[in-house]
């Protein structure tokens, strides 16, 4: 792998923020990933957030009433969330979790623009795309939410920040990523950036800031340049991500032969 220079094809990438993300998490799985591009296998918690994300994008499309939603959730659970289980406990936990969350659903306080919007943007000349899971509007201000099984916490606001506050600003990223897209399709960025947990029913809203922005976009290009750079995909072997998260494992050399 040493030998080739795989350079001019990272180059003409279209980047998002789980491209990027891919790389800091296993370096060989983007390899597999994004040059080999072997398809993914569906993972447990991948499946599980994506098909609560469907339940939610449905009901917005208003394909899906709220009472609709519950039992689609039940009767599709088998089918769609797939991979291997993790231990019956844990799989009971997260049925537990999306069925009290979507008996509590309540719509977002703003008025809608889209769901799963797909925008194309660039930063400094280079092409990203990114999906939007809700885009709203109120009193003229954009708010852009995005659902994650992800537990987190609203901003602790302590003098010292806490290790939530710290994956809440990690989190944050690709909603400020996301702003770009918004500036550049609507004139100004988001007022404001959410997270709906769905797992916990926790919606966190958190005031745009222009830093915090800055400092998004400077990680992205960072990012970026690291993997173009790259000359070695190491595999970043931690048995649970190699086991429940990874979707191409079954490609993987190094997690085959251990
Ligand atoms: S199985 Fe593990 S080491 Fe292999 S690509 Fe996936 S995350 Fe990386």
């Amino acid at each position: 792998m040493g030998e080739i220079s795989y350079r001019p094809l990272i180059e003409d990438m279209t980047w998002s923020f789980s491209r990027i993300e891919c790389f800091n998490d296993c370096p060989y799985r983007w390899f597999l990933k994004y040059i080999k591009r072997y398809k993914e296998t569906p993972q447990f918690y991948s499946s599980y957030g994506s098909f609560m994300h469907k339940l939610i994008e449905q009901f917005y499309k208003g394909e899906l009433t709220k009472e609709e939603m519950q039992t689609k959730f039940l009767f599709d659970f088998s089918k769609e969330v797939q991979g291997i289980r993790p231990q019956e406990s844990t799989v009971q936990k997260y049925i537990k979790a999306g069925l009290d969350y979507l008996k509590h659903f309540e719509p977002f306080p703003f008025e809608m623009v889209a769901v799963e919007e797909k925008v194309e943007f660039e930063i400094d000349g280079t092409p990203f795309v990114g999906f939007i899971d809700y885009h709203g509007i109120k009193d003229g201000e954009h708010y852009i939410v995005d659902n994650k099984s992800r537990d987190l916490k609203p901003r602790s606001n302590r003098k010292t920040p806490t290790v939530k506050d710290k994956e809440l600003d990690e989190m944050l990223r690709q909603l400020y990523i996301y702003s770009a897209a918004i500036k550049q399709k609507y004139g100004k960025f988001p007022k404001a950036l959410c997270f709906n947990c769905f797992k916990t029913g926790t919606f966190i809203e958190e005031p745009f800031n222009e830093d915090a922005y800055n400092e998004a976009i400077e990680w992205a290009k960072k990012n970026i340049e690291d993997i173009k750079n790259a000359d070695d995909f190491y595999p970043n072997r931690e048995f649970f991500s190699c086991y429940y998260i990874c979707g191409v494992s079954d490609e993987c050399c190094y997690w085959q032969a251990r």
